[in-house]
């Protein structure tokens, strides 16, 4: 196998074993990755320096028998809306184009102790805002699958990367489905944990109620181990939750018998993409035959999470951009020196992109004064329906399955100019971040097109070890059954 292919865990038995030095697989991935980036476009910041230091330093570890982190010397990729100290964090804005952060996020620096090498940021869209890396400053990022259609976003540098072997593995945040949409796309494995294992310091605040940092991997194993890394309580981010870390790879025991899965109907809708349907239904007959029992559940205020969410999330994301006024940080429009108003104004007029505008004026709308009301207080109430919902369902079931995504990776450019039906993709996606809940997509087919559909699991909040074994057993039933057809 080559070195690009590894896994985490793979690479980390070469690496204990000084089979291989971290400096030697680093310098394969900065190679590849002047390759093969141009094209995808999975990087915005490469660090080949900064990565090539601490390449070195994990090997000083190794060279001690220092070998217990199984991230010690494993090149991973971070999205860029994470603060990485002395190496720029653009999260794809013109705002924050030139911004090198003094800190690093939690996650960062916890990962910075585990030994991991950062080979750079990886693309996304603007601020976290969109569903296929196409609103990036940078351009759009490519899918390994088909260069001609998006990754899904907004943490589409990372699957991407993840996906063409560009890393090992990858940092995504999820506020909507940022993590398991890209994820689906790129047939590659990405969890959103629950709201408040994972620290949100240092994370660009998109929509605070709703992000959620956490893991994108090739495989089941991967994801819990790079999830073991990111989790923990942290007193900087005051909705992180002092709540034990379990052993999450303890979990990955392929024993699924009698767990009870329970499919939503609502979320198997008219209008889907048939492949996609056959292909989840498929995956779940194959849980199912390992001995997990199904249960038909209903989810009734589902139809509600779209408009709900793009009401909350907006409207947090016009608080929280209102910090971009080119004063403090970040990018100031030149000349704008007439008065302080005027600075303002062209500064954000010029300092961010249509999509963000355009959630600055929603979420802006939608909290003023006689409309506050109407929407945002109504909002938050349907929020605590569609929560409740979960809460009753996860009565009758211990994990919940569904598609990820309605359809496959679409062609780049065909829904820029439709912010709606770019929306609408995130229907199976928005409601887990809504009720806070765990949600992973794992690869579970390809179309007749070859391109990768995903299945999302979902479990109850801090059950994402539950998560994880569904994941890994539907995993290890089918690779076995690729092995058998080989
Ligand atoms: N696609 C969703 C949005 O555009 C989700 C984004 C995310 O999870 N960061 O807001």
């Amino acid at each position: 196998m080559d070195l690009h292919e590894e896994t985490i865990q793979g690479l980390h038995a070469k690496l204990a074993s000084r089979e291989v030095s971290s400096e030697e697989v680093t310098r394969h991935f900065l190679d590849r990755i002047s390759s093969l980036n141009q094209e995808l476009n999975a990087y915005i910041t490469v660090a080949a320096e900064e990565a090539l230091a601490q390449a070195r330093e994990a090997d000083g570890r190794l060279a001690k028998g220092d070998a217990e982190s199984p991230l010690c010397g494993v090149p991973i990729a971070i999205k860029d809306n994470m603060n990485t100290r002395g190496v720029r964090t653009t999260c794809a804005s013109r705002m924050l184009e030139h911004f090198v952060p003094p800190f690093d996020a939690t996650v960062v620096g916890k990962l910075r102790e585990a030994g991991a090498v950062f080979l750079g940021k990886t693309n996304m869209d603007e601020f976290a805002m969109g569903s296929s890396t196409e609103h990036s400053l940078f351009g759009p990022c490519r899918n390994p699958h088909d260069h001609g259609r998006v990754t899904g976003g907004s943490s589409g540098g990372s699957a991407c990367a993840v996906a063409a072997n560009l890393c090992v593995a990858a940092t995504g945040s999820d506020t909507g489905g940022s993590i398991r949409q890209p994820a689906s796309y790129c047939g590659v494995v990405g969890m959103k944990p629950t709201y408040g294992r994972v620290s949100r310091f240092g994370l660009v605040a998109f929509a605070s109620s709703l992000d959620q940092i956490g893991p994108i991997a090739k495989d089941v194993t991967d994801c819990s181990l790079l999830l073991q890394a990111l989790s923990g309580y942290d007193p900087r981010d005051s909705t992180s939750v002092d709540a034990p870390v379990p052993d999450f790879a303890s979990f990955l025991t392929g024993d699924v018998r009698g767990l009870r899965m329970g499919i939503p109907k609502e979320y198997f809708v008219e209008g889907m993409d048939a492949e996609v349907e056959e292909a989840v239904r498929k995956a779940i007959r194959v849980l199912e035959e390992a001995g997990a029992v199904p249960v038909e559940i209903s989810l009734p205020h589902s139809a509600y999470g779209i408009p709900v969410y793009y009401l909350i999330a907006t409207a947090e994301a016009s608080s929280n951009l209102a910090r971009y006024d080119g004063v403090k940080y970040g990018f100031r429009a030149k000349g704008a020196s007439d008065s302080l108003r005027q600075m303002y104004c062209r500064t954000r007029s010029e300092g961010f992109g249509t999509e963000v505008k355009r959630r600055i004026m929603l979420g802006t709308y939608a909290l003023s004064s006689g409309y506050y009301d109407a929407y945002y207080r109504k909002a938050q109430q349907v929020r605590t329906l569609i929560r409740r919902d979960f809460m009753e369902a996860f009565d009758r079931c211990d994990v919940i399955v569904t598609p990820t995504v309605p359809s496959p990776a679409f062609p780049i450019g065909e829904k820029t100019g439709d912010p709606l039906q770019m929306y609408l993709l995130d229907i199976f996606t928005t409601t887990v971040n809504l009720a806070g809940l765990p949600g992973l997509s794992i690869p579970c087919g390809t179309t007749s097109g070859g391109l990768p559909v995903g299945m999302q699991i979902l479990g109850r909040h801090f059950d994402e070890g539950t998560v994880l074994k569904t994941a890994f057993a539907f995993e290890k039933q089918t690779l076995s059954t690729n092995r058998l057809q080989a």
